[in-house]
Protein backbone atom coordinates (compact mmCIF):
# COMPACT_ATOMS: atom_id res chain seq x y z
CA UNK A 1 0.00 0.00 0.00
CA UNK A 2 3.12 2.39 0.32
CA UNK A 3 3.09 2.18 -3.12
CA UNK A 4 -0.59 3.80 -3.54
CA UNK A 5 1.10 6.48 -1.89
CA UNK A 6 3.63 7.05 -4.74
CA UNK A 7 0.56 7.04 -6.70
CA UNK A 8 -0.62 10.06 -5.19
CA UNK A 9 2.25 11.34 -4.81
CA UNK A 10 3.04 11.49 -8.61
CA UNK A 11 -0.84 12.15 -9.41
CA UNK A 12 -0.13 15.54 -7.94
CA UNK A 13 2.52 16.18 -9.80
CA UNK A 14 1.02 14.94 -13.63
CA UNK A 15 -2.35 17.14 -12.32
CA UNK A 16 0.78 19.83 -13.35
CA UNK A 17 1.71 18.69 -16.72
CA UNK A 18 -0.04 16.14 -17.90
CA UNK A 19 -2.98 15.55 -20.02
CA UNK A 20 -6.46 17.40 -19.33
CA UNK A 21 -5.11 19.21 -16.54
CA UNK A 22 -1.79 20.50 -18.06
CA UNK A 23 -3.15 23.13 -20.41
CA UNK A 24 -1.80 25.75 -18.58
CA UNK A 25 1.55 25.07 -18.32
CA UNK A 26 1.64 23.96 -22.00
CA UNK A 27 0.98 27.52 -22.86
CA UNK A 28 4.33 28.53 -21.60
CA UNK A 29 5.23 28.64 -26.00
CA UNK A 30 2.67 31.04 -26.98
CA UNK A 31 3.60 31.00 -30.61
CA UNK A 32 3.42 27.35 -30.36
CA UNK A 33 -0.33 27.19 -29.24
CA UNK A 34 -1.43 29.84 -31.66
CA UNK A 35 -0.17 27.87 -34.70
CA UNK A 36 -1.91 24.71 -33.17
CA UNK A 37 -4.80 26.57 -32.61
CA UNK A 38 -5.28 28.32 -36.24
CA UNK A 39 -4.64 25.01 -37.66
CA UNK A 40 -7.04 23.60 -35.51
CA UNK A 41 -9.80 26.40 -36.51
CA UNK A 42 -9.33 25.40 -40.11
CA UNK A 43 -10.70 21.93 -39.70
CA UNK A 44 -13.30 23.38 -38.32
CA UNK A 45 -14.94 24.99 -41.83
CA UNK A 46 -13.75 23.21 -45.00
CA UNK A 47 -12.04 19.92 -43.73
CA UNK A 48 -11.15 18.34 -46.51
CA UNK A 49 -9.76 21.67 -48.54
CA UNK A 50 -7.49 23.12 -45.65
CA UNK A 51 -5.98 19.82 -45.08
CA UNK A 52 -4.67 18.75 -48.33
CA UNK A 53 -3.14 21.95 -49.01
CA UNK A 54 -1.81 21.46 -45.89
CA UNK A 55 -0.53 18.25 -45.93
CA UNK A 56 1.11 18.86 -49.24
CA UNK A 57 4.87 19.34 -48.27
CA UNK A 58 5.03 17.33 -45.26
CA UNK A 59 3.56 14.36 -47.58
CA UNK A 60 6.50 14.21 -49.57
CA UNK A 61 8.81 13.57 -47.30
CA UNK A 62 6.87 10.63 -45.59
CA UNK A 63 5.63 9.55 -48.96
CA UNK A 64 9.01 8.48 -49.88
CA UNK A 65 9.34 5.92 -47.09
CA UNK A 66 5.78 4.64 -47.10
CA UNK A 67 6.73 2.92 -50.29
CA UNK A 68 9.33 0.92 -48.83
CA UNK A 69 7.57 0.57 -45.64
CA UNK A 70 4.35 -0.94 -47.33
CA UNK A 71 6.71 -4.02 -48.98
CA UNK A 72 8.30 -4.32 -46.34
CA UNK A 73 5.81 -5.35 -44.29
CA UNK A 74 4.04 -7.35 -47.06
CA UNK A 75 7.15 -9.46 -47.40
CA UNK A 76 7.45 -10.75 -43.89
CA UNK A 77 9.36 -10.26 -41.19
CA UNK A 78 12.45 -9.67 -42.03
CA UNK A 79 12.17 -7.03 -44.33
CA UNK A 80 9.29 -5.10 -41.75
CA UNK A 81 11.89 -4.84 -39.48
CA UNK A 82 14.03 -2.16 -41.48
CA UNK A 83 11.36 -1.17 -43.98
CA UNK A 84 9.79 1.45 -41.69
CA UNK A 85 13.38 2.20 -40.61
CA UNK A 86 14.32 3.14 -43.58
CA UNK A 87 11.23 5.45 -43.88
CA UNK A 88 11.88 7.16 -40.64
CA UNK A 89 15.02 8.42 -42.09
CA UNK A 90 13.96 9.46 -45.25
CA UNK A 91 11.40 11.82 -43.29
CA UNK A 92 13.97 13.36 -40.81
CA UNK A 93 15.95 13.99 -43.61
CA UNK A 94 14.18 17.36 -43.82
CA UNK A 95 10.48 17.28 -44.11
CA UNK A 96 8.59 20.54 -42.43
CA UNK A 97 6.88 18.17 -40.25
CA UNK A 98 9.97 16.64 -38.43
CA UNK A 99 11.96 20.01 -37.58
CA UNK A 100 8.82 21.34 -36.32
CA UNK A 101 8.50 18.61 -33.88
CA UNK A 102 11.97 19.47 -32.66
CA UNK A 103 10.82 22.95 -31.67
CA UNK A 104 7.73 21.49 -29.46
CA UNK A 105 9.16 18.70 -28.17
CA UNK A 106 9.61 20.78 -24.85
CA UNK A 107 6.40 22.65 -24.63
CA UNK A 108 4.49 19.67 -25.92
CA UNK A 109 5.70 16.79 -24.14
CA UNK A 110 4.06 17.91 -21.00
CA UNK A 111 3.69 14.67 -19.36
CA UNK A 112 7.11 14.03 -18.71
CA UNK A 113 9.59 16.72 -17.86
CA UNK A 114 13.04 16.43 -19.42
CA UNK A 115 12.23 13.74 -22.09
CA UNK A 116 11.78 15.83 -25.02
CA UNK A 117 15.58 17.09 -24.90
CA UNK A 118 16.50 13.65 -24.64
CA UNK A 119 14.66 12.01 -27.55
CA UNK A 120 17.43 11.60 -29.59
CA UNK A 121 19.84 11.11 -27.46
CA UNK A 122 19.57 7.37 -27.00
CA UNK A 123 20.78 5.67 -23.87
CA UNK A 124 21.21 8.64 -22.04
CA UNK A 125 18.91 7.48 -19.50
CA UNK A 126 15.94 9.72 -18.84
CA UNK A 127 13.94 8.62 -21.83
CA UNK A 128 10.37 7.31 -21.61
CA UNK A 129 7.50 6.16 -23.53
CA UNK A 130 4.30 7.79 -22.79
CA UNK A 131 0.90 5.83 -23.23
CA UNK A 132 -1.82 8.00 -23.64
CA UNK A 133 -5.63 6.43 -23.69
CA UNK A 134 -7.24 9.38 -24.69
CA UNK A 135 -10.66 9.88 -23.65
CA UNK A 136 -13.17 9.78 -26.33
CA UNK A 137 -16.03 8.38 -24.56
CA UNK A 138 -17.40 5.30 -26.19
CA UNK A 139 -14.21 4.27 -28.53
CA UNK A 140 -10.73 3.98 -28.53
CA UNK A 141 -7.84 6.11 -29.19
CA UNK A 142 -4.53 5.78 -28.11
CA UNK A 143 -1.46 8.03 -28.40
CA UNK A 144 2.30 6.55 -27.69
CA UNK A 145 4.91 8.32 -27.94
CA UNK A 146 8.35 7.42 -27.69
CA UNK A 147 10.78 10.96 -27.46
CA UNK A 148 10.10 12.74 -30.72
CA UNK A 149 8.07 9.11 -31.88
CA UNK A 150 4.93 9.04 -32.01
CA UNK A 151 2.07 6.55 -32.89
CA UNK A 152 -1.56 6.36 -32.82
CA UNK A 153 -4.14 3.67 -32.38
CA UNK A 154 -7.34 4.06 -33.78
CA UNK A 155 -8.66 8.04 -33.52
CA UNK A 156 -12.16 7.53 -31.87
CA UNK A 157 -15.58 7.76 -34.15
CA UNK A 158 -16.63 9.98 -36.32
CA UNK A 159 -17.35 12.59 -33.66
CA UNK A 160 -14.03 12.68 -32.04
CA UNK A 161 -11.70 13.34 -35.07
CA UNK A 162 -10.79 16.93 -34.22
CA UNK A 163 -10.79 16.15 -30.23
CA UNK A 164 -7.95 13.95 -31.36
CA UNK A 165 -6.34 15.84 -33.49
CA UNK A 166 -6.29 18.72 -31.16
CA UNK A 167 -4.92 16.19 -28.18
CA UNK A 168 -1.86 15.31 -30.56
CA UNK A 169 -1.60 18.90 -30.95
CA UNK A 170 -1.76 19.72 -27.52
CA UNK A 171 1.26 17.42 -26.79
CA UNK A 172 2.93 18.32 -29.72
CA UNK A 173 2.63 15.56 -31.97
CA UNK A 174 2.96 17.39 -35.32
CA UNK A 175 4.02 13.73 -37.74
CA UNK A 176 2.71 10.16 -36.87
CA UNK A 177 5.31 7.56 -37.76
CA UNK A 178 2.55 4.94 -37.98
CA UNK A 179 -1.16 5.15 -37.52
CA UNK A 180 -3.20 1.40 -36.14
CA UNK A 181 -6.98 1.35 -37.22
CA UNK A 182 -7.65 -1.50 -35.48
CA UNK A 183 -10.84 -2.89 -37.19
CA UNK A 184 -13.40 -1.13 -39.60
CA UNK A 185 -15.44 -0.36 -36.70
CA UNK A 186 -16.89 3.75 -36.39
CA UNK A 187 -15.61 4.00 -32.71
CA UNK A 188 -12.11 3.01 -33.48
CA UNK A 189 -11.69 4.64 -36.96
CA UNK A 190 -14.35 7.35 -37.29
CA UNK A 191 -11.72 10.02 -36.04
CA UNK A 192 -8.99 8.68 -38.57
CA UNK A 193 -9.81 10.33 -41.71
CA UNK A 194 -9.44 13.66 -39.62
CA UNK A 195 -5.65 12.27 -38.64
CA UNK A 196 -4.96 11.14 -41.43
CA UNK A 197 -5.53 14.30 -43.05
CA UNK A 198 -4.13 16.69 -40.79
CA UNK A 199 -0.55 15.16 -39.79
CA UNK A 200 2.05 13.74 -41.93
CA UNK A 201 2.41 9.92 -41.34
CA UNK A 202 4.44 7.04 -42.66
CA UNK A 203 2.76 3.97 -42.24
CA UNK A 204 -0.93 3.13 -41.62
CA UNK A 205 -1.95 -0.74 -41.05
CA UNK A 206 -5.89 -2.02 -41.10
CA UNK A 207 -6.66 -5.52 -40.91
CA UNK A 208 -6.74 -7.40 -44.34
CA UNK A 209 -10.95 -6.70 -44.51
CA UNK A 210 -13.09 -4.75 -47.44
CA UNK A 211 -15.64 -2.90 -45.81
CA UNK A 212 -17.87 -0.83 -47.74
CA UNK A 213 -19.33 1.81 -44.61
CA UNK A 214 -18.87 5.13 -45.29
CA UNK A 215 -16.48 5.41 -42.32
CA UNK A 216 -14.25 2.70 -43.72
CA UNK A 217 -14.54 4.28 -47.40
CA UNK A 218 -13.67 7.85 -45.57
CA UNK A 219 -10.42 6.45 -44.15
CA UNK A 220 -9.26 4.73 -47.42
CA UNK A 221 -9.70 7.23 -49.44
CA UNK A 222 -7.79 10.01 -47.18
CA UNK A 223 -5.55 7.07 -47.82
CA UNK A 224 -5.55 6.41 -51.83
CA UNK A 225 -5.84 10.57 -51.50
CA UNK A 226 -2.34 10.69 -50.73
CA UNK A 227 -1.40 7.99 -53.35
CA UNK A 228 -0.08 5.48 -50.73
CA UNK A 229 -1.30 2.02 -49.50
CA UNK A 230 -2.46 0.34 -46.08
CA UNK A 231 -0.53 -1.88 -44.78
CA UNK A 232 -1.93 -5.17 -43.08
CA UNK A 233 0.53 -6.53 -40.82
CA UNK A 234 1.13 -10.16 -39.75
CA UNK A 235 2.11 -11.75 -36.42
CA UNK A 236 5.55 -11.71 -35.38
CA UNK A 237 5.81 -8.45 -37.97
CA UNK A 238 8.37 -6.07 -35.44
CA UNK A 239 8.28 -2.49 -35.99
CA UNK A 240 10.66 0.55 -33.92
CA UNK A 241 8.94 3.69 -32.36
CA UNK A 242 12.26 5.45 -31.47
CA UNK A 243 13.73 3.04 -29.00
CA UNK A 244 10.57 1.35 -28.36
CA UNK A 245 9.28 -0.82 -30.35
CA UNK A 246 6.35 -2.80 -31.12
CA UNK A 247 5.42 -6.28 -32.33
CA UNK A 248 2.08 -7.39 -33.96
CA UNK A 249 -0.08 -10.05 -32.20
CA UNK A 250 -3.30 -10.04 -34.07
CA UNK A 251 -5.22 -10.95 -35.79
CA UNK A 252 -3.91 -14.58 -36.04
CA UNK A 253 -6.20 -16.06 -38.51
CA UNK A 254 -8.10 -14.81 -41.56
CA UNK A 255 -11.93 -15.88 -41.41
CA UNK A 256 -13.99 -14.87 -38.38
CA UNK A 257 -16.90 -14.59 -40.71
CA UNK A 258 -18.63 -11.17 -39.86
CA UNK A 259 -16.96 -10.69 -36.15
CA UNK A 260 -14.88 -7.88 -37.42
CA UNK A 261 -13.78 -7.39 -34.06
CA UNK A 262 -11.85 -10.59 -34.14
CA UNK A 263 -9.77 -9.19 -37.06
CA UNK A 264 -8.59 -6.58 -34.59
CA UNK A 265 -4.77 -5.49 -35.04
CA UNK A 266 -2.82 -6.20 -32.19
CA UNK A 267 0.21 -5.53 -30.61
CA UNK A 268 2.81 -5.35 -27.70
CA UNK A 269 4.69 -2.21 -27.30
CA UNK A 270 7.94 -2.71 -25.26
CA UNK A 271 10.19 -0.17 -23.79
CA UNK A 272 13.23 -1.53 -21.58
CA UNK A 273 10.94 -3.78 -19.18
CA UNK A 274 8.13 -2.53 -20.02
CA UNK A 275 5.10 -4.10 -22.01
CA UNK A 276 1.87 -2.66 -22.99
CA UNK A 277 -0.68 -4.83 -25.05
CA UNK A 278 -3.47 -3.41 -26.85
CA UNK A 279 -5.98 -6.05 -28.72
CA UNK A 280 -8.59 -3.56 -30.04
CA UNK A 281 -11.76 -5.30 -30.06
CA UNK A 282 -10.84 -8.65 -30.34
CA UNK A 283 -12.84 -11.31 -28.72
CA UNK A 284 -12.82 -14.83 -27.05
CA UNK A 285 -12.16 -16.19 -30.32
CA UNK A 286 -9.38 -14.00 -31.13
CA UNK A 287 -8.02 -14.28 -27.58
CA UNK A 288 -7.96 -17.97 -27.56
CA UNK A 289 -5.83 -17.41 -31.71
CA UNK A 290 -3.50 -15.07 -30.33
CA UNK A 291 -2.35 -17.86 -27.23
CA UNK A 292 -2.58 -20.32 -29.86
CA UNK A 293 -0.35 -18.29 -31.43
CA UNK A 294 2.66 -18.76 -29.13
CA UNK A 295 3.93 -14.98 -29.10
CA UNK A 296 4.52 -13.38 -25.94
CA UNK A 297 1.80 -11.77 -24.44
CA UNK A 298 2.88 -11.19 -21.14
CA UNK A 299 2.12 -7.43 -20.53
CA UNK A 300 2.72 -5.21 -17.64
CA UNK A 301 -0.23 -2.95 -18.71
CA UNK A 302 -3.10 -4.61 -20.71
CA UNK A 303 -5.82 -2.07 -22.47
CA UNK A 304 -9.45 -4.27 -21.95
CA UNK A 305 -10.39 -5.81 -25.06
CA UNK A 306 -13.34 -4.42 -26.49
CA UNK A 307 -13.73 -1.58 -24.03
CA UNK A 308 -14.20 -4.59 -21.00
CA UNK A 309 -16.71 -6.50 -22.93
CA UNK A 310 -17.59 -9.82 -21.22
CA UNK A 311 -17.55 -10.88 -24.61
CA UNK A 312 -13.77 -10.57 -24.18
CA UNK A 313 -11.01 -10.27 -21.64
CA UNK A 314 -11.27 -14.36 -20.68
CA UNK A 315 -9.61 -15.26 -17.83
CA UNK A 316 -7.28 -17.48 -20.25
CA UNK A 317 -5.99 -14.55 -21.99
CA UNK A 318 -5.61 -12.65 -18.87
CA UNK A 319 -3.32 -15.19 -17.31
CA UNK A 320 -1.53 -14.96 -20.47
CA UNK A 321 -1.09 -11.80 -20.27
CA UNK A 322 -0.78 -11.25 -16.34
CA UNK A 323 -1.01 -7.89 -16.27
CA UNK A 324 -0.60 -5.44 -13.40
CA UNK A 325 -2.73 -2.87 -15.21
CA UNK A 326 -5.84 -3.06 -16.56
CA UNK A 327 -7.22 0.21 -18.75
CA UNK A 328 -10.71 0.38 -19.83
CA UNK A 329 -11.46 2.30 -22.47
CA UNK A 330 -14.91 3.41 -22.99
CA UNK A 331 -17.96 6.39 -22.75
CA UNK A 332 -19.43 7.03 -19.33
CA UNK A 333 -23.09 5.40 -19.47
CA UNK A 334 -22.66 3.38 -22.87
CA UNK A 335 -25.37 1.53 -23.73
CA UNK A 336 -23.75 -1.92 -24.08
CA UNK A 337 -23.27 -1.51 -20.71
CA UNK A 338 -19.33 -1.48 -21.14
CA UNK A 339 -16.82 -2.58 -18.78
CA UNK A 340 -19.13 -5.77 -17.95
CA UNK A 341 -19.46 -7.19 -14.83
CA UNK A 342 -17.73 -10.48 -16.01
CA UNK A 343 -14.56 -8.80 -17.57
CA UNK A 344 -13.95 -6.68 -14.27
CA UNK A 345 -14.45 -9.90 -12.22
CA UNK A 346 -11.56 -11.21 -14.51
CA UNK A 347 -9.87 -8.82 -13.97
CA UNK A 348 -10.15 -9.02 -10.25
CA UNK A 349 -9.54 -12.13 -10.13
CA UNK A 350 -6.25 -11.66 -11.59
CA UNK A 351 -5.17 -8.64 -9.60
CA UNK A 352 -4.87 -6.53 -11.81
CA UNK A 353 -5.15 -2.78 -10.96
CA UNK A 354 -7.96 -0.80 -13.09
CA UNK A 355 -7.92 2.61 -14.45
CA UNK A 356 -11.06 4.03 -16.92
CA UNK A 357 -11.81 6.18 -18.77
CA UNK A 358 -15.22 6.83 -18.66
CA UNK A 359 -14.20 7.66 -14.87
CA UNK A 360 -10.86 9.20 -15.15
CA UNK A 361 -11.03 10.86 -18.56
CA UNK A 362 -7.46 10.57 -20.42
CA UNK A 363 -5.45 8.54 -18.59
CA UNK A 364 -1.54 8.71 -19.19
CA UNK A 365 1.41 5.78 -18.39
CA UNK A 366 4.87 6.88 -18.22
CA UNK A 367 7.53 4.35 -18.53
CA UNK A 368 11.11 4.80 -17.99
CA UNK A 369 11.76 1.57 -18.83
CA UNK A 370 11.73 -0.14 -15.90
CA UNK A 371 8.57 1.70 -13.75
CA UNK A 372 5.13 2.77 -15.03
CA UNK A 373 4.12 5.93 -13.25
CA UNK A 374 0.29 7.39 -13.78
CA UNK A 375 -1.82 10.36 -13.99
CA UNK A 376 -4.28 9.62 -11.67
CA UNK A 377 -4.41 6.81 -9.21
CA UNK A 378 -6.44 2.99 -10.33
CA UNK A 379 -10.44 3.46 -9.57
CA UNK A 380 -11.83 1.47 -6.89
CA UNK A 381 -15.32 1.65 -7.86
CA UNK A 382 -15.01 -1.86 -9.45
CA UNK A 383 -18.61 -0.57 -10.69
CA UNK A 384 -20.16 -2.28 -14.04
CA UNK A 385 -21.69 -0.58 -16.85
CA UNK A 386 -25.66 -0.66 -16.86
CA UNK A 387 -26.80 -2.29 -20.08
CA UNK A 388 -29.71 0.16 -21.36
CA UNK A 389 -30.76 -2.74 -23.79
CA UNK A 390 -33.31 -3.87 -21.05
CA UNK A 391 -35.07 -7.58 -20.26
CA UNK A 392 -33.27 -10.32 -19.19
CA UNK A 393 -30.87 -11.43 -22.79
CA UNK A 394 -27.68 -10.09 -22.57
CA UNK A 395 -27.59 -7.93 -25.45
CA UNK A 396 -24.54 -8.65 -27.36
CA UNK A 397 -22.35 -5.72 -29.49
CA UNK A 398 -24.59 -3.42 -31.00
CA UNK A 399 -25.30 0.13 -30.73
CA UNK A 400 -29.05 0.02 -29.49
CA UNK A 401 -29.44 -3.46 -27.66
CA UNK A 402 -33.51 -2.82 -27.27
CA UNK A 403 -33.67 -2.47 -31.14
CA UNK A 404 -31.69 -5.11 -31.45
CA UNK A 405 -33.97 -7.30 -29.57
CA UNK A 406 -36.80 -5.79 -30.91
CA UNK A 407 -35.48 -6.76 -34.71
CA UNK A 408 -34.96 -10.21 -33.60
CA UNK A 409 -38.50 -10.44 -32.76
CA UNK A 410 -39.68 -8.90 -35.50
CA UNK A 411 -37.80 -10.82 -37.42
CA UNK A 412 -38.66 -14.48 -35.99
CA UNK A 413 -42.30 -13.26 -36.00
CA UNK A 414 -42.04 -13.00 -39.77
CA UNK A 415 -42.67 -16.63 -41.22
CA UNK A 416 -41.32 -15.12 -44.54
CA UNK A 417 -37.89 -14.34 -43.71
CA UNK A 418 -35.06 -16.39 -45.29
CA UNK A 419 -32.25 -14.60 -44.64
CA UNK A 420 -30.52 -11.73 -42.92
CA UNK A 421 -28.74 -9.31 -44.82
CA UNK A 422 -25.97 -6.96 -43.40
CA UNK A 423 -26.10 -4.11 -45.77
CA UNK A 424 -22.99 -3.13 -45.11
CA UNK A 425 -21.05 -5.82 -45.54
CA UNK A 426 -22.93 -6.93 -47.94
CA UNK A 427 -23.38 -10.62 -47.02
CA UNK A 428 -26.44 -12.48 -45.71
CA UNK A 429 -26.88 -15.14 -42.73
CA UNK A 430 -29.38 -17.60 -41.40
CA UNK A 431 -31.46 -16.13 -39.05
CA UNK A 432 -29.58 -17.96 -36.07
CA UNK A 433 -26.27 -17.14 -37.24
CA UNK A 434 -24.26 -16.15 -34.27
CA UNK A 435 -23.13 -12.93 -36.89
CA UNK A 436 -26.83 -11.68 -36.91
CA UNK A 437 -26.93 -10.93 -32.76
CA UNK A 438 -23.82 -8.77 -33.63
CA UNK A 439 -25.32 -7.05 -36.46
CA UNK A 440 -25.97 -3.04 -35.97
CA UNK A 441 -29.33 -2.86 -36.04
CA UNK A 442 -29.22 -0.12 -38.69
CA UNK A 443 -27.50 -2.30 -41.11
CA UNK A 444 -29.87 -5.42 -40.70
CA UNK A 445 -32.25 -6.33 -43.15
CA UNK A 446 -34.52 -9.01 -43.71
CA UNK A 447 -35.31 -11.12 -46.63
CA UNK A 448 -37.79 -13.21 -48.13
CA UNK A 449 -35.23 -14.03 -50.98
CA UNK A 450 -33.83 -17.11 -52.42
CA UNK A 451 -30.13 -17.79 -51.78
CA UNK A 452 -29.29 -17.74 -55.60
CA UNK A 453 -31.54 -14.33 -56.42
CA UNK A 454 -29.31 -13.01 -53.19
CA UNK A 455 -26.03 -14.27 -54.92
CA UNK A 456 -27.45 -12.81 -58.22
CA UNK A 457 -27.95 -9.19 -56.57
CA UNK A 458 -24.25 -9.51 -55.29
CA UNK A 459 -24.50 -10.70 -51.58
CA UNK A 460 -22.24 -13.40 -50.62
CA UNK A 461 -22.73 -16.28 -48.62
CA UNK A 462 -21.74 -15.65 -44.77
CA UNK A 463 -18.76 -18.07 -43.82
CA UNK A 464 -19.35 -18.96 -40.74
CA UNK A 465 -23.47 -19.89 -41.07
CA UNK A 466 -22.76 -20.74 -44.76
CA UNK A 467 -26.14 -20.45 -45.70
ZN1 LIG B 1 -15.04 -0.78 -30.25
ZN1 LIG C 1 -15.62 -3.31 -32.80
Amino acid sequence: MGKRKRWAALCLAFVLLAAGCGSASRQADPGRNAGAESEIEDSGNGAIAGIESENEDPGSGPEAGIGDSESGAKAGNEDSGSGPEAGIGDSGSGSEGDSESETEEDPGSGSKPGAGSDTEDSGSGASTLEVHYIDVGQGDATLIRQGSHAMLIDAGDNDKGTAVQSYLRSQGVTELEYVIGTHPDSDHVGGMDVILYKFPWEMVFLPDLEKDTKTYQDVLRVIQDQGKKAAHPFPGDTYALGEAEFTVVAPVEKDYGDNWNNYSIGIVVTFGESRFLFTGDAEEEAEADMIAEGLDLSADVMKASHHGSDTANTLAFLEEVRPEFVVVSCGEDNSYGHPRAGALNNFREIGAKLYRTDEQGTIVAVSDGKEISWNCSPSESWKPGEPTGGQDVQPREAPDAGQSQADEAELKADAGVSYIINTNTGKFHVPSCSSVDQMNPENKESTSLSRQELVEQGYDPCGRCRP
